[in-house]
């Protein structure tokens, strides 16, 4: 018998993908590269850079020397930061014992799964999902259970969770501003799943990336609920509220017997975030509440102004509460989303990102990121207009 080539890449990362969105952006680069122009509204990063006071905090660190290895977990001033953060806004009871410093809201949902699942567990997502939960859950050897979220909103959650739920279900995640579709689920919604985790014994996997994002009702932390604590891993990013998205760092709040694996994980895969970045996260924690606010009615403006444009370019869109994206169903155009936006692409230099890249319910829909100047928008909406209209008397 022949043995078998060694050279081959470990089977558990034959089914994870690479990201679909990188793509689009890679295209994007193209034509810029060739001299078009490219309204940008495929990306997710804030329109507004780090701030000052941030960037010199990470200079003092640096040239203090303050440069060396920290404790892999996070650097002390840091976490307890962190803890009364979460003790004070997202009323979780916490110590800076339950918190890890993570490279970015990703490695914290990454170590999350990793911690959670065996091989064989299913998972619960809530769909269209960020992209990278399900190949992060096929990379734990686990199986992503795709709940629609909108008719599970309309029939009640937990009927539609019973329904697709199975007795290897281990955790849900739980991801609330949701990307890509901007939903922002209740405290009801909340209670709602969180009885249901208990129900069961799942553990739940809360992703508050866009928590300073709400426009319309509240952000809820479902850890907050009594008796959740103990069973939700929390991550949070610097990405989002404070413009950082090139530093990765975030952080997961978790209870034992979590924490522990989170600090093997993050020792194991990064030995810690670099230290400079850590001392620059603690200033962004001092930024005050109010400016967080002025920065989330700038993002609304730019969210009116959008879905307006849209709607008048004929493309339906439901409000988005929260996050900085809207999702318009394009089905008038075309059923298949990737064709949708390979064309908005090609003859409007208009850049989105298809709908189904985010699970199969994503189909039908093209995601448009708002976090860019205004004037911007406007100019991308102008040119999706005029291609919409030249297309729309080709066909009549
Ligand atoms: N969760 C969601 C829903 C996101 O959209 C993102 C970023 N796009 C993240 C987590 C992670 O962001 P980061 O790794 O930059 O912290």
């Amino acid at each position: 018998m022949t043995k078998k080539s060694s050279l081959r890449l470990a089977k558990r990362l034959d089914e994870v993908g690479f990201s679909d969105i990188v793509q689009v952006r890679n295209k994007v680069m193209e034509l810029r590269a060739s001299g078009q122009t490219v309204h940008a509204f495929h990306g997710g990063e804030p329109f507004f850079d780090t701030p000052e006071t941030v960037k010199y905090a990470m200079m003092k660190a640096l040239v203090e020397n303050r440069t060396r290895y920290a404790p892999s977990s996070g650097i002390e001033p840091l976490r307890e930061a962190i803890a009364r953060k979460l003790r004070t806004k997202n009323h979780i009871e916490v110590t800076p014992e339950d918190v890890i410093v993570t490279a970015g809201g990703a490695h914290a949902l990454f170590v999350a799964f990793q911690a959670v699942l065996n091989p064989g567990d299913d998972v619960l997502l809530f769909s269209p999902y960020w992209t990278p939960i399900r190949d992060m859950v096929t990379g734990a050897e686990g199986r992503a259970l795709l709940v629609p979220t909108m008719p599970a909103r309309r029939n009640g959650l937990t009927k539609t969770l019973e329904q697709f739920s199975t007795p290897n279900t281990k955790a849900i995640y739980y991801n609330t501003p949701q990307n890509p579709s901007g939903i922002v689920f209740s405290r009801a919604e909340a209670e709602e799943v969180a009885a249901f985790a208990k129900k069961h014994d799942l553990v739940v996997i809360a992703d508050e990336a866009y928590e300073d994002l709400v426009y319309e009702g509240e952000h809820f932390s479902i850890a907050s609920l009594p008796g959740m604590t103990e069973r939700t891993i929390s991550t949070y990013t610097f990405s989002k509220t404070y413009g950082m998205t090139g530093w990765r760092i975030g952080y997961a709040v978790a209870k034992e017997p979590f924490m522990s694996g989170l600090r093997k994980l993050v020792l194991y895969s990064v030995n810690g975030v670099s230290t400079p970045t850590q001392w620059a996260a603690l200033e962004a924690l001092s930024i005050p509440q109010s400016t967080i606010d002025a920065r989330r009615d700038e993002y609304r403006a730019r969210r009116d102004l959008l879905v307006a444009g849209l709607e008048d370019a004929g493309l339906h869109c439901e409000m988005p509460a929260g996050a900085f994206y809207a999702f318009p169903n394009v089905t008038g155009l075309n059923k298949d989303s990737r064709k949708v936006a390979a064309t908005l692409l090609e003859k409007a230099h208009v850049a989105t990102i298809p709908g189904v890249v985010f699970g199969a319910q994503g189909e039908g829909y093209v995601r448009f990121g708002y976090a860019m100047p205004k004037e911007a928008i406007a100019a991308g909406l102008a040119a999706l207009k005029t291609y919409l209209k030249s297309a729309r008397k080709e066909t009549r």
